[in-house]
């Protein structure tokens, strides 16, 4: 993301890495020129929880010494293009004072162990359908019976509604009347086109789809003996993004979810994944939660990437799902639902 001030392109990162430069310059915000106590400072950026004094981080980002521009809108509306919170100094102090406290609160009481002993007891007893959410109550029994539906719906999985992508393979077996992969082996791709456009919902670049089902039913029944099962019982992590890579459409984010998605689905833990590099991917959701827990300083990715380390270091990506859970469930973005909450007892409730 970039803007232009005075002829000179401002990108995002830079105006970032001055204000990392600034945090290093000065600790405490409020050692540069003691400029929160001082009216001719009337402006500021909120990043990370922190205050920025916008003239003085325009002026590191573009080389034009501070006096040659104007304070307020002119330096403002760059930040603002640039996807920054910037306005009244004093209205975005008291958040900042507010944040500080909270911080106080996260440092000196809430135990990260409580959290994590929480989070985790939450996770193990989740029922595995609200990972595996279907638009037909049928749809998640058979991906958690059929090992050769799981796979399918793993592999045609192109960022869809989680909703949507597993409930295709039942669409498929209601149109067909059997969810054979010795029957769908003897299809030709333009008969699976004429299927996917058959079905009442069809996935993502339907047009790549046939292709995808005939080569993982091809592999399925010459490799694995039309047990789909097999692509993952008995093997490593490494060899199972293998065998879903070697699929037409199929990336390393697939393959790499793939791997989580059988842990959360069936027994089976695979000894070969690097856990402690495995993050969680945040969104609205677990970003909010962490922030409200008081664990993260901000909602931002970065900070609730952050957090959920500090909660779990051997597998950050661990406490993904209940984190999301209990934002959907509970952790509302307005009147959030704390009576109810598996998290109330533990909670800074930072709103
Ligand atoms: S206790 Fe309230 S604020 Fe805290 S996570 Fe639960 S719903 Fe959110």
């Amino acid at each position: 993301m970039s803007t232009t001030f005075k002829g000179v392109i401002i990108k995002r990162e830079a105006v970032i890495r001055a204000m990392d430069d600034f945090d290093e310059c000065y600790p405490s915000t409020n050692q540069y020129d003691n400029w929160l106590d001082k009216d001719i400072y009337k402006f500021a950026i909120r990043y990370r929880g922190r205050l920025y004094p916008p003239k003085h981080i325009l002026s590191e980002v573009s080389g034009f010494p501070a006096t040659d521009f104007g304070g307020g809108k002119q330096t403002n509306c760059v930040f603002r293009q640039l996807g920054f919170e910037v306005g009244n100094k004093r209205a975005l102090n008291t958040r900042y004072e507010n944040d500080q406290k909270f911080a106080e609160v996260r440092i000196n009481e809430v135990d990260i162990l409580q959290i994590r002993d929480k989070l985790l007891s939450f996770s193990t007893n989740m029922d595995s359908q609200i990972l595996f959410p279907t638009l037909e109550p049928d749809a998640y029994q058979l991906v958690i019976d059929d090992p050769y539906a799981f796979a399918i719906a793993v592999c045609l999985d192109r960022g869809m509604k989680a909703d949507l992508i597993w409930t295709i393979p039942y669409y498929i077996k209601n149109d067909l009347g059997h969810l054979d992969p010795r029957k769908i082996y003897h299809m030709s791709v333009s008969d699976l086109e004429t299927l996917f456009q058959r079905l009442p919902k069809k996935p993502r670049f339907v047009n790549a789809a046939p292709r995808t089902l005939q080569e993982l039913t091809i592999l399925v029944v010459e490799e694995f003996d039309a047990d789909a099962a097999q692509i993952w019982e008995g093997k490593t992590a490494g060899q199972v993004k293998r065998t879903f890579q070697s699929i037409f459409g199929v990336g390393e984010g697939i393959a790499n979810m793939a791997v989580l998605l059988i842990e959360a689905a069936y027994p089976i833990r695979f000894n070969d994944l690097e856990r402690t590099r495995m993050d969680i991917k945040p969104d609205v959701h677990t970003m909010r939660v962490l922030y409200r827990l008081g664990v993260s300083e901000v909602e931002s990715e970065r900070d609730a990437i952050e957090a959920a380390r500090s909660i779990n270091p051997s597998y950050p990506g661990e406490i993904d799902g209940a984190l999301w859970e209990i934002g959907r469930q509970w952790c509302h973005a307005s009147n959030p639902n704390c009576g109810p909450c598996p998290m109330n007892s533990v909670c800074i409730k930072r709103f």
